[in-house]
């Protein structure tokens, strides 16, 4: 017992980062309670994130195999393709996933308890009208989709609505322009709906490089997927053609069978008792914390997507593994570093990036920035009927070339995003890729051959 707690931490949320925080804390002896409101473990990701927008991208890629195929001399009939089937072996896989969880938190001695808590001070949450209390508490309780608050919008769903889909829309309208949006829109098309992606402004992925946004439209584009741009939605009816949205821009998109929201996040801080142990939110209802994820209370910390920074499962899990390793393992000023944070966007094709893009290497280094950049067809796409193109590019500076930035879009850039990432982190400069000895025949090689 740590004084008279009944826990030495407690996590406040069983998803990536309340999970990854006990197993750790446990696993070094810590006696840990991870509290989940959802009836099964591992949150967004596993549930409505990650994992099955993953599954259904594979379905997408397949889809393009199957397309491909013709080109490597195969005579392909397709005879259709069964949604309901995969989202049961999807959800059978995703059960599957839960009970690894549950069994792998047992193993380091953590309890769970199934209900939504409440911080009632410091050191204690309510849960069910039960008080359980810990030296330290872990705020982990992730976000939520938000939803637009316009006239019809009940006609809508969230990303959250898109994995319950039973059945696959023939037409889809998707509104948003981050990465989530993307993705479903890119995957649905892909895997045979006709889909449409509103976007508010001119071009989507906003914050990602411009050759990445630019090849990821025309490859969208090219596969007949509709953008309308400038288009913000204002209000959904039911119409006797399917779902139709006006925007506030006087257009009108109508015949949906469904319409998903993919228009940003929110923390899940309203319920949780901040006030009652004076843990401050800011204005947008994050909870802030400094570089040990320690919020403005001492023995209160936050990880994860509730912070609002990274919002990914992996700088989750890596932050509440940091905390343990910390806390209950003496290694004194171990901390999330979250700089250099690789990100990889399921698009088809996907895209990789870490680092800066050229906009942000500009107005950082100016003059100092020299950028490599490549464009040309994958060996693979060679032969196949749809001429997908893979882009690279390399942004260094100073005369020692440092690599400040490599954004990648094509045939495998998700898998070969990693290893550039950890290049990166060591500080590699241009000389260190051109001193690498290529891989041949790949699209990773392009890196390591600029000029
Ligand atoms: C569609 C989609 C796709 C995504 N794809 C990726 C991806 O490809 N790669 C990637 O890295 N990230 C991806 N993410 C982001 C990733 O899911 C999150 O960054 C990650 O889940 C954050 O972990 P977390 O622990 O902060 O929160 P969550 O995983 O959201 O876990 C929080 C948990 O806390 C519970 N909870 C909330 N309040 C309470 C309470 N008061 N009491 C008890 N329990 C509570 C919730 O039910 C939830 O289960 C995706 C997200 C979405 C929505």
């Amino acid at each position: 017992m740590s004084g008279n707690f009944d826990y030495d931490l407690i996590a406040v949320g069983g998803g990536s980062g309340g999970i990854a925080t006990c197993n750790r804390a446990g696993s070094y002896g810590a006696r840990c309670l991870v509290i989940e409101s959802d009836p099964v473990l591992g949150g967004t990701c596993v549930n409505r994130g990650c994992v099955p927008k993953k599954v259904m991208w594979y379905a997408g890629a397949t889809a393009h195999a199957l397309r491909d195929a013709v080109g490597y001399g195969f005579d392909v009939t397709v005879n259709g393709f069964d949604w309901t089937a995969l989202v049961e072996k999807r959800q059978q896989y995703i059960s599957n996933i839960n009970n690894a969880y549950a069994n792998y938190l047992g193993k380091n001695n953590v309890t769970t308890l199934s209900g939504y808590a409440t911080l009632v001070d410091k050191n204690t949450v309510e849960v069910d009208g039960k008080r359980y209390s810990a030296e330290r508490i872990v705020l982990a309780p992730g976000g939520y989709a938000r939803v637009p608050d316009i006239p019809g919008k009940e006609l809508g769903m969230t990303s959250d609505g898109f994995f319950e889909l039973t059945e696959q829309p023939k037409s889809v309208l998707v509104l948003g322009a981050g990465y989530i949006a993307v993705e479903i829109a890119g995957m649905m098309q892909a895997m045979g709906s006709q889909v449409t992606l509103a976007i508010r402004h001119q071009s989507f992925l906003r914050e990602f490089d411009h050759l990445l946004q630019e090849k990821l439209m025309d490859e969208m584009l090219s596969e007949g997927l509709h953008v309308e741009k400038g288009f913000t939605a204002a209000k959904l009816e039911k119409t006797a053609s399917g779902i139709s949205a006006s925007g506030e821009n006087g257009v009108t998109l109508e015949g949906f069978d469904a319409v998903i929201f993919a228009v940003g996040r929110a923390p899940a801080t309203d319920g949780l008792g901040l006030e009652n142990a004076g843990v401050e939110k800011d204005k947008r209802g994050y909870i802030p914390v400094d570089k040990y994820q320690e919020t403005n209370v001492p023995g209160i910390f936050a990880i994860g997507d509730v912070t609002g920074q990274a919002e990914l499962t992996p700088v989750a899990i890596a932050a509440g593994r940091r905390l343990a390793d910390r806390i209950y393992d003496n290694q004194e000023g171990r901390h999330m570093d979250y700089s250099l944070i690789p990100t990889v966007v399921f698009s088809h094709p996907p895209m990789g990036t870490v680092g800066l893009t050229e906009e942000q290497a500009r107005a950082e280094y100016g003059d100092a920035v020299k950028v490599y950049e490549s464009t040309f067809t994958a060996m693979y796409n060679s032969f196949t009927p749809h001429k997908s193109k893979t882009a690279m590019k390399l942004i260094v500076t100073g005369s020692e070339e440092k690599v400040v930035g490599i954004h990648m879009i094509g045939l495998a850039a998700d898998e070969m995003m990693q290893g550039f990432a950890v290049a990166m982190r060591m500080g590699a400069t241009k000389r260190d890729l051109d001193d690498t000895v290529a891989i041949h025949p790949t699209s990773g090689e392009e890196l390591v051959t600029m000029r």
